[in-house]
């Protein structure tokens, strides 16, 4: 069985950034020189904030996900404790985030889109096998390695399925604006089928540069969702078009599932079960 870590253990560098209840640190194990990220949460603030709830479905849907060793989503190596922080040691992604790619570069060219989107919908059948709703897909929570590829992180508001009907969870609004389902803005209700919501949100994106539904405030964002209300800006391919048409359907079980977006004529060429090639990096 492996020791417990200490932060003693590791020589913390720069802050990459910081979220409501954490900030996380590059950090250097001491003794085999391994980057990792280490997401540092003080105690008092998770209480005074309530966030105690968010930290512990982060924890274990994390510990949950890492058995598969998945390239897509973060991993969690260890979690430690001192008397004024929990620390979350995790996967370094050196790349940033993919909201910060897509900002730099405005919009991505349909090569680019087609990776990114790849790697998040064979990362997402991985994370819905496990039964799990990430439930905040966006371009902020997808992380890059150094060769640009995709990890999926931030799953503190995700909800596991195994533990509930199996179908869907009864929730109030979690998430972001922008990319929230319309089954969980008119029926309180979210299932694997939101998270794919999100990706036609995201392919839109990828594309366009802005998300599909935006509005001044987030009332405005989510009458435009439940109005189906988005037009598009850049010419993109006839394929596209269709497959976003196809996935950002009101009702969700007439909304493309994974399998068939996996199948759809703009996937046309992909070998889904070469891993190693889904998974190639798009620097190198
Ligand atoms: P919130 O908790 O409010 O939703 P958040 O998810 O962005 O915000 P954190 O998970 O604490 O909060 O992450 C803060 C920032 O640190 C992120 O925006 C990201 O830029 C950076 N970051 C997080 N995890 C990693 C990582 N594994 N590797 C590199 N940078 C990371």
């Amino acid at each position: 069985m492996s020791r417990k870590r200490t932060p003693q253990d590791f020589s913390f560098k720069e802050r990459l950034g910081h979220g409501s209840y954490s900030t996380v640190y590059k950090a250097v194990d001491r003794s085999t020189g391994q980057l990792f990220a280490i997401k540092v949460c003080s105690k008092k603030h998770i209480i005074s904030e309530n966030k105690v709830k968010y930290v512990t479905i982060e924890k274990n849907t994390l510990n949950l996900l890492a058995h598969g060793n998945h390239p897509g989503i973060i991993k969690l190596y260890y979690t430690f404790h001192d008397s004024e922080n929990l620390y979350f040691v995790l996967d370094f992604a050196p790349g940033g985030e993919l909201l910060q790619l897509l900002q730099t570069q405005g919009r991505f060219n349909e090569a680019w889109t087609k990776h990114f989107m790849c790697q998040l919908i064979d990362a997402l059948e991985y994370i819905h096998g496990c039964k799990v709703v990430h439930r905040d897909l966006k371009p902020e929570n997808l992380l890059l390695s150094s060769e640009g590829k995709l990890m999926i992180t931030d799953f503190g508001v995700a909800s596991n399925l195994a533990a509930t009907d199996n179908l869907s969870s009864t929730s109030s609004f979690v998430g972001t604006a922008e990319y929230v389902s319309p089954e969980l803005l008119l029926q309180n209700k979210s299932n694997f089928c939101s998270d794919i919501w999100a990706v036609g949100c995201m392919l839109y994106q990828f594309t366009q540069g802005t998300p599909p539904f935006r509005g001044e405030n987030e009332l405005a964002a989510f009458e435009k969702i439940v109005n189906l209300d988005y037009h598009w800006i850049y010419m993109v391919s006839q394929h596209i078009t269709d497959l976003v048409s196809k996935i950002l359907v009101l009702d969700p079980d007439s909304r493309y599932t994974l399998p068939q977006i996996k199948n759809h004529a703009w996937f046309q060429g992909i070998d889904w079960t070469n891993k190693e090639l889904i998974w190639k990096g798009i620097w190198q």
